[in-house]
């Protein structure tokens, strides 16, 4: 069907179709398609004010035909139930988790994602995160490959590769969050940054203040350079360091997202914070576990303020936020 559309290039599409379905106006009767390299998003009406992307007119498939991966994909009867509902997309790839009674269909299941998402250049299959980088374990299952992509997060644009960096796009409403909090004027640390995008939502906030953010991978800092940069993030800097090397500071908040392997820096952490600065500290524990673990950490020196769980990992444990606060000293600064 003929219908308005806004046309905006595989990077960008991501972070411009979740603003037009906050602005209520994605025609859900109708599907996305790819014209020419570019994305074309059905709209009911064009925005008012249009932050990126242009407008055209374009021929859309009905959204009720197809738009599910497993409407698409023809497997036995049996192993239908067993397909994921879900799966990340990170920019132009998707990354989906399979169990093994899948693994021959992989390719299927591939083409099929990639029928059903026009903004996507390839699928991977999924194995874990593993290793002092924490990468993910990547098999391609069909599109062209590569594994470098852009994305946006909130309107910060970032450039990363799947299989040489960490990220993970369902943190991001966290990420989001933490920057919320970040008052202009802070001094921030990023001790596990990655490619940046916490420090980036840190460092929008900071305006007046200055995130240092660190990365124990070399391919992950350069992507935070380049990042930073895109970003106009001139108060952010971005260095190749051992996080158990670096000493700095004294900083009114530090992040340290390394849920598998943090533990052993909060101690750093409470030595680098300053009087009255917080500590954004996030951990994989058992849900049984949580209250034993806020008086272990606190035993640290800091006190929890607050803690929530940021998600689910398995039926039993959970990656939880931690603000640890360091107290006040009479007489210090605020
Ligand atoms: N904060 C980023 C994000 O949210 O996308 C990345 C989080 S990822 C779970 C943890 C990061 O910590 C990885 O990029 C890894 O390379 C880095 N890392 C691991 N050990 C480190 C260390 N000792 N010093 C500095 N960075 C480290």
């Amino acid at each position: 069907m003929r219908a308005r559309g806004i046309r905006i290039s595989p990077e960008g599409a991501e972070g411009c179709r979740r603003r037009l379905q906050q602005l209520g106006l994605l025609d859900r009767t109708l599907r996305s398609v790819s014209l020419d390299g570019m994305i074309v998003f059905p709209v009911t009406a064009y925005p008012a004010k249009l932050e990126e992307g242009e407008r055209c007119e374009a021929d859309f498939p009905d959204s009720s035909s197809r738009e599910n991966y497993r409407d698409i994909v023809e497997l036995p009867d049996d192993a239908m139930p067993l397909l994921p509902s879900s799966f990340d997309m990170i920019g132009t790839k998707a990354l989906v988790k399979l169990p093994p009674e899948l693994e021959r269909f992989g390719g299927e299941i591939g083409r099929a994602i990639l029928e059903a998402h026009g903004s996507l250049d390839s699928v991977f299959q999924d194995r874990g995160v593993a290793g002092e980088f924490r990468l993910r374990r990547l098999t391609l299952l069909a599109g062209k490959g590569g594994t470098e992509t852009k994305l946006n997060e909130y309107g910060l644009r970032m450039a990363l590769d799947v299989a040489k960096t960490f990220y993970s796009p369902r943190l991001a409403s966290e990420r989001r969050r933490i920057g919320i909090a970040v008052a202009p004027g802070e001094r921030v640390l990023d001790m596990f940054a990655g490619v940046g995008p916490f420090a980036l939502h840190a460092a929008r906030s900071a305006s007046s203040g200055h995130v240092v953010a660190i990365d124990i991978n070399p391919y992950a800092v350069s992507y935070m350079k380049e990042n930073a940069a895109s970003n106009s993030a001139g108060n952010m800097e971005a260095h190749l360091m051992d996080a158990a090397e670096y000493t700095g500071g004294p900083f009114d908040r530090i992040i340290m997202n390394l849920p598998a392997g943090g533990a052993g820096f909060v101690g750093r952490a409470l030595a680098m914070l300053a009087d009255g600065g917080t500590v954004d500290y996030y951990e994989l524990i058992e849900d049984r576990n949580l209250e034993k673990r806020i008086l272990s950490l606190e035993a640290e020196g800091g006190r929890v303020e607050s803690h929530r769980k940021v998600k689910s990992y398995s039926p039993v444990q959970g990656i939880y936020h931690f603000a640890i606060r360091k107290a006040l000293n009479r007489g210090a600064r605020g």
